[in-house]
């Protein structure tokens, strides 16, 4: 099979993933085998491919908002069948055994595996994954519009329910890509008598006609003072400083969710009566649940979400990346593979 793998940390701009063959995979017991149509493009790649979060070995095949279709089956397989679309997600992998798991919270899991990272991705033409650990793909979408709902969708999803946001009330989303132009039809949708303030870098107008078009109540830069306090608010970006831009924003007893595995850069120091007091609370985002992928999937169909897409082939991966780094892709990059 042709796979886009990644040999060692280096900066994004060398373009480090380089196309090679490799064997297809073969399933295991409990595993099924999935030729890839799709595979979404996230800012964790970024991370990965710059050491902020390093691969477990390399090389490695990166990816993990992966579409396809199931074209064979391991031993022991009970839940799929050859030919069903299915996709998968960044939890690879968990004990089941450990406090967190048996709380439910196996994205806490100390043991677990993440898609791309720990385990080959789907920046390829097949993988193999536990049948556990699979999700069908709600008719409706395209492999390519499906691709992002896989991470991008589903932790949206987890970061909006961690924000505590209520209808009625103003939700700030600072950052405005793949997961911000999901989490807005989300909220839209949920919370119909809600606001939605949007804050982008100054450059991205792109991205601020996009937060318009799907009916963003108000939209601005980074360093402005919304028109009203933020009840709630959620950090998509990956530097530091728009955590304290929606601190100081902030309505007293509100909460702002970091959704970002690493920041680039430090949040500034924070002054305490100004961005703390009165109750504010900031909170993290790490990974995803199965449940949060089984509760999504089929949200997502109902309400329906519509991604903005753009599309490169497998062999673009470096180039799509450069351009996610750079902040320039409107909506959600996504890789298709080879036929
Ligand atoms: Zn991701
Ligand atoms: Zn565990």
């Amino acid at each position: 099979m042709k796979a886009m793998v990644l040999k060692k940390i280096s900066s994004v701009e060398e373009k480090s993933l380089e196309l090679v063959d490799l064997p297809d995979p073969i399933p295991s017991p409990g595993q099924i085998r999935v030729r890839i149509s799709t595979c979404g493009v996230c800012h964790t790649e970024l991370d990965e491919i710059e050491g902020r979060v390093s691969p477990s070995r390399f090389p490695m095949i990166l990816g993990h908002e992966i579409v396809g279709e199931v074209e064979s089956l391991g031993p022991e397989v009970t839940k799929f069948k050859e030919g069903d679309r299915v996709g998968i997600a960044w939890i690879n992998w968990a004990c089941g055994e450990c406090s967190f798991c048996l709380r439910g919270e196996e994205n806490l899991c100390d043991k677990a595996k993440w898609t791309g990272k720990d385990v080959e991705g789907g920046y390829a033409q097949y993988t193999v994954v536990s049948e556990e650990f699979a999700y069908p793909i709600p008719e409706g979408f395209t492999n390519l519009q499906a691709a992002p709902l896989l991470c991008a969708g589903v932790i949206g999803y987890r970061a909006l329910r961690l924000t505590g946001m209520e209808d009625g009330r103003v939700l700030g989303l600072y950052g405005f890509g793949a997961s911000a132009h999901i989490v807005i039809q989300i909220a839209k949708y949920k919370y119909p008598k809600g606001k939605i303030f949007v804050f982008t870098r100054p450059n991205q107008k792109e991205h601020q006609d996009l937060a318009r078009k799907l009916g963003a109540d108000w939209v601005g830069v980074t360093k402005d003072t919304a028109p009203e306090k933020l009840d709630c608010a959620i950090d998509f970006t990956p530097v530091g400083a728009p955590v304290r831009e929606a601190l100081r924003n902030l309505e007293k007893g509100g909460r702002v969710v970091i959704n970002a595995i690493r920041k680039i850069t430090p949040i500034p120091e924070l002054d305490y009566a100004e961005h703390l007091w009165y109750e504010k609370e900031v909170k993290s985002v790490a990974n995803v649940t199965r449940r949060d992928a089984q509760e999504f999937l089929p949200l997502a169909a109902e309400i329906p979400i519509v991604p903005e897409i753009r599309e490169f082939k497998l062999e673009e991966a470096n180039e799509a990346l450069i351009l996610l780094k750079e902040g320039k892709i409107r909506g959600a990059g996504v890789l298709r593979m080879p036929e």
